[in-house]
């Protein structure tokens, strides 16, 4: 991918990024976007049933392996998570949390940010990379909180998903982590986890986080918003992109894709 094609990208909420980067039959996503060619894939069937009970397995194993799984963005108020899930799209999460440490002391509302020039913005997040975009869906979400709710972060899907810039994933991501709603955050690590895992093959984040809801438990365990942690832990520590480590993965003896690259 291009830059002017990634500028044209990052005008679309990062989950819709996701459709636009469907890849070509031989190549796969990894992250956040970026297309690597590998060898060609063999699809597992999947059995919602089966996956529920998949699930039922590996999610207590998941959760013993890695007991302090949480959301890797730092924030103080739903207000600034919303800011540093803005910041994080096509960015590294320690960079984000880097970055956000002074934006967070001058700007602790969203009225903060609306007299404020944008070269001024964009030259504090430079290093977040599409720095200009980001300050454009900064501004106009910081206007509709202040003009339609109060200055305050809604908490519904359906008031989050009409702010600019924020799609599905955002939103579960401000449910989840600053409401303790239940949400499933479909990001690269989820999707790539939940093909291997023989969960869902969908590779549209808004599809996969539906099949997800059908089988995952909602409160159990954590629920969803706690199964989406574990399954980006484990895609960060083990089950990565380009080789996941089957030997040292405590829940091998589960998926379906083990030791099997042409499922990975
Ligand atoms: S066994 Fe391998 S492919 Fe399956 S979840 Fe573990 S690391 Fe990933």
């Amino acid at each position: 991918m291009n830059r002017s094609t990634a500028r044209l990208l990052f005008a679309i909420p990062a989950e819709m990024q996701y459709i636009t980067h469907i890849p070509p039959a031989g190549d796969s996503v990894t992250h956040k976007g970026t297309v690597a060619t590998m060898t060609k894939k063999k699809k597992l069937k999947v059995n919602p049933a089966e996956a529920k009970q998949r699930i039922e397995t590996i999610f207590p194993i998941l959760k013993k392996t890695y007991p302090d799984a949480k959301i890797a963005l730092n924030y103080d108020s739903p207000f600034h998570l919303l800011l540093a899930t803005i910041l994080s799209a096509q960015c590294t999460d320690v960079r984000v949390n880097m970055v956000t440490p002074p934006i967070f002391k001058k700007y602790p509302a969203p009225a903060d940010f609306l007299d404020v020039a944008p070269a001024v913005i964009e030259e504090e997040i430079r290093s977040t990379g599409f720095y200009r975009n980001k300050t454009k869906n900064i501004k106009a979400c910081c206007r509709m909180l202040v003009d339609e709710f109060d200055g305050q972060v809604p908490r519904t899907l359906e008031e989050l998903t009409r702010l600019p810039g924020v799609g599905r994933k955002t939103a579960n991501v401000i449910l989840g982590n600053a409401y303790g709603q239940q949400g499933i955050v479909c990001d690269t690590h989820v999707i790539r986890l939940s093909r291997r895992l023989g969960l869902s093959d969908n590779i549209d984040p808004v599809k996969l986080e539906f099949d997800l809801m059908e089988v995952v438990p909602k409160q159990k365990w954590g629920g969803w918003t706690m199964f989406s942690h574990l399954l980006i832990w484990h895609g960060r520590t083990i089950c990565k992109a380009r080789k996941p480590d089957c030997p040292k993965c405590p829940i091998a003896a589960h998926c379906p894709a083990a030791n099997n690259p042409e499922l990975w």
